[in-house]
């Protein structure tokens, strides 16, 4: 395991370009929101299960309220990592917390979504909405008091359909929000033509492959300056053709990152 992390580190080091890909392993633990204290009086007050709508909203508050220890470390070795490089990440993550590690949100392409604005459910417009205090505070009051009945769900100012976050589980998922970002990746990449690159693919399994996985790949093995470093738990294994310039790194990669630097 050092002699592949210091590869890594090395061939950062090295690089004039490092290509991050993020994956499902990199999203938040969801054992700890369950176990949360505003949840359960959530789930306690509604016994007859009539307010799930209220759920993926809880998590933003949960999201935004507690420590997330090992997210956040995990993040704050990959902006020490990245500091003063060239950077390009894209993140399959929707929970938004690579926003609150100080990498540079104008180096970061999400395309799955975010749990930051709002869309309708319906795709009537393309229009994103803000989540705002008000919200917060309405939902937070209604399960502190017990009384859900208080906070009505919200919905879209032109056609009155529930709001939902912006994120691909939304069936019909707006994707306007991230399109600009991905534009600026594409260029991005462009400049990545005979230059040293590094490819780092971290916690990727193959959801989406179309996004990360394939791609990586391909640029990997067709850039003769690229080196490549796949992290994963379970998914580590290289192509043939990889196996020269790969580096298969078999640790679930938050661990990694977390104990990157110890
Ligand atoms: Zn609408």
């Amino acid at each position: 395991m050092t002699e592949k992390k210091r590869k890594l580190l090395n061939d950062i080091k090295e690089s004039q370009l490092v290509l991050i890909g993020l994956g499902t392993e990199f999203h938040i633990e969801e054992e700890d929101f369950v176990q949360w204290d505003l949840y359960r009086k959530w789930q306690e007050a509604d016994r007859n299960r009539e307010y799930l709508w209220m759920e993926p909203f809880l998590k933003r508050i949960w999201l935004r309220q507690e420590k997330h220890l090992k997210t956040e470390k995990a993040y704050a070795s990959l902006a020490k990592l990245l500091e003063g490089k060239n950077y390009f990440i894209v993140t399959l993550c929707t929970d938004g917390m690579i926003y609150k590690s100080g990498l540079a949100e104008d180096r970061i392409v999400a395309p799955c979504g975010n749990m930051e604005k709002l869309q309708c459910r319906a795709g009537c417009t393309e229009k994103l909405y803000p989540w705002k205090e008000e919200m917060e505070q309405e939902l937070t009051e209604a399960i502190l008091e017990g009384h859900l009945e208080k906070c009505s769900p919200f919905t879209c100012p032109c056609c009155g359909e529930t709001l939902e976050w912006n994120t691909i589980h939304v069936q019909r998922y707006n994707e306007a929000a991230y399109l600009p970002m991905w534009e600026k990746y594409t260029k991005w990449l462009q400049g990545m033509l005979n230059r040293r690159v590094c490819i780092v693919e971290a916690g990727v399994d193959f959801s989406y492959p179309s996004v990360i996985r394939w791609p990586f790949e391909k640029m990997a093995y067709f850039n003769k300056k690229a080196d490549f470093h796949r992290i994963h738990g379970t998914w580590y294994q290289l192509a043939e053709e990889l196996k020269e310039k790969g580096n298969s790194i078999s640790c679930n990669s938050k661990e990694f990152f977390v104990n990157l630097f110890v």
